[in-house]
């Protein structure tokens, strides 16, 4: 039988309506993200992300360059909204997530939003939608959602976050999202400060994942394509001189459940602010101002197994597109 997305009965319900609602209110102060801004984003006032009542979308297309559990044949619809809630000074995408006046150019319609959604199932044959960036718009995606399941949405979705998430939305998100895959950052409060500017995120990470975790276990459910089709997997990339605490992140992860799916990151190289030539750069800075080393990565893989961490996959050393086969094989993944 082919998985069909819970999203589905909400939908069929009204609870889907009820949600996307409930969503939209909380935009009039906005507290979508633990920043807790308050600004009224349906008046267009705009906060830290830079983002009012309109969805930003960057880009969209079928993309290659995710997990090969979810990445199949035709890859996963991917689409990259534009700012951010976070502002990392090595944000390997910075074009789209900090140029927040030029990125406001971008912004799109719900409607025009659902019309893409299809058009990366329909027409791209795409395994799932993978919402990247999603946390500053979630309401426009959940109001997406529903418009897109009036005309025949239904593959999986994707919630694709750097994990600092307010688990009040999380919440409402119970059952509309297929595929939780965030990104623990650090561990270590003062890392989330001077990387990323907030002086909380391993908190409220935290509490995110368990929400995540309680919502979906560590069960991955698989299509009869051997493609993911529901479950959390948690990406860590690491980061240069250990600034991503990883031993510290890995240990909270088996605590949870050592069953958890990882995707292990190896890909880091120093841009935006930290490569930067003309900007000032403090000490902590000048500690991620180059690529991991290969010794450094090999800890980090050693530290999966002291955790008992078995499940998922490691990239290659440097590299985007390749996973470790010894990481990925050891256990079969995705037995469950
Ligand atoms: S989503 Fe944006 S405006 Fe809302 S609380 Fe977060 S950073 Fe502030």
């Amino acid at each position: 039988m082919s998985y069909k997305p819970p999203y589905l009965d909400l939908y069929a319900s009204g609870e889907l309506r009820i949600r996307a609602e409930k969503l939209e209110a909380m935009l009039a102060s906005c507290n979508i993200c633990p920043l807790d801004c308050k600004v009224n984003r349906l008046k267009d006032e705009i906060a830290r992300c830079y983002s009012g009542n309109k969805a930003i979308v960057s880009s969209y297309c079928a993309h290659f360059g995710e997990e090969p559990a979810l990445t199949g044949t035709n890859g996963v619809g991917n689409i990259f909204f534009g700012n951010c809630n976070l502002r990392c000074v090595y944000c390997q995408n910075f074009e789209i997530s900090q140029r927040w006046k030029e990125e406001r150019r971008n912004e799109v319609t719900n409607e025009r939003l659902a019309e893409m959604m299809l058009e990366l199932q329909n027409e791209k044959k795409c395994h799932a939608i993978g919402f990247v960036s999603p946390t500053h718009f979630v309401p426009q995606m959940v109001q997406a959602i529903e418009i897109a399941c009036e005309v025949g949405l239904n593959i999986p979705i994707i919630y694709n976050t750097n994990a600092y998430d307010s688990v009040e939305v999380l919440k409402l998100l119970d059952g509309i999202i297929d595929i939780y895959l965030p990104d623990i950052k650090y561990s270590d409060e003062q890392a989330g400060y001077d990387y990323s500017g907030v002086k909380d995120y391993v908190k409220h990470s935290h509490i995110a994942l368990r929400e995540m975790y309680r919502q979906m276990g560590s069960n991955l459910v698989c299509g009869a394509d051997g493609l993911v089709k529901r479950g959390l997997i948690i990406r860590h990339l690491v980061l240069p001189n250990d600034m991503a605490g990883s031993d510290e992140t890995l240990k909270m992860i088996s605590g949870l459940s050592p069953d958890l799916t990882l995707s292990v990151m190896s890909q880091y190289y120093p841009t935006n602010r930290v490569s930067d030539i003309n900007a000032e750069k403090s000490h902590r800075i000048l500690l991620i101002n180059r690529r991991i080393r290969e010794r450094e990565y090999g800890k980090v893989l050693e530290i999966l197994d002291k955790y008992g961490l078995e499940n998922g996959w490691a990239q290659e050393f440097e590299s985007q597109d390749y996973y470790r086969p010894d990481f990925a094989d050891r256990v079969e993944p995705f037995k469950k």
